[in-house]
């Protein structure tokens, strides 16, 4: 990529000037990409004739990139409280500080990876399988997980779930069956640094 400073020269097509014009980067106010409202000292292309923006290069995208919120929808499933133990503990594993707030993005991680393996699908429905099977003694307590997810994320968790035709909640409870093969048996678990470093970036 490369990376512009002010002061430097190029050219660009002013809309304007209707030409294609000498420009020169400087520090704007520029729009925000949705049009409303505007970001201060954004570095762009400023034509030479008319000192209109004309271009906006790709390290100045994300500060005009509206901030949109994430996190919106909700996932709630009531689960053996066995399971969600065992979720709680791969976090423990992961970072003891951590507490619930990793649940969502462990989930996450393992439904993302899931859904990129070619044979993810087939993986995850013998998961699920053996979770179903699994004998809980009668009296268990159940427990309600509740997090807020991304749009990215629910769209993934309803694809995963129309084509295993297969409920949010088994869809959870395989992928906990998954994190307890990876990170709650293994004496040193393989994914275990990986999530680390992830979950250092979360929590900064
Ligand atoms: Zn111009």
């Amino acid at each position: 990529m490369k990376i512009c400073r002010a002061g430097e020269t190029s050219h660009a097509i002013c809309a304007h000037c209707k030409a294609l014009v000498p420009t020169t980067f400087a520090y704007r106010d520029v729009p925000f990409d949705d049009g409303a409202g505007i970001v201060q000292g954004i570095l762009a292309a400023v034509c030479d004739r008319c000192g209109l923006v004309v271009a906006i290069p790709a390290q100045s995208t994300p500060a005009i990139r509206r901030a949109r919120a994430v996190a919106e929808v909700a996932l709630e499933v009531v689960l053996p409280a066995p399971e969600l133990e065992l979720l709680d503990l791969a976090i423990w594993r992961i970072d003891p500080e951590a507490g619930q707030r990793l649940r969502k993005s462990l989930l996450a991680f393992y439904l993302a990876r899931f859904a990129s393996e070619p044979q993810g699908a087939d993986r995850l429905r013998t998961l699920i399988e053996a979770a179903e099977t699994a004998r809980h003694p009668a009296g268990l307590p159940r427990k309600r997980l509740s997090c807020k997810i991304s749009h990215r994320t629910d769209a993934v968790l309803r694809d995963m779930a129309a084509g295993l035709k297969a409920s949010r909640t088994q869809i959870v409870r395989g992928l906990i069956r998954e994190i307890d093969l990876r990170l709650v048996r293994p004496d040193v678990p393989e994914d275990l640094e990986t999530l680390r470093q992830a979950a250092a970036l979360v929590a900064a």
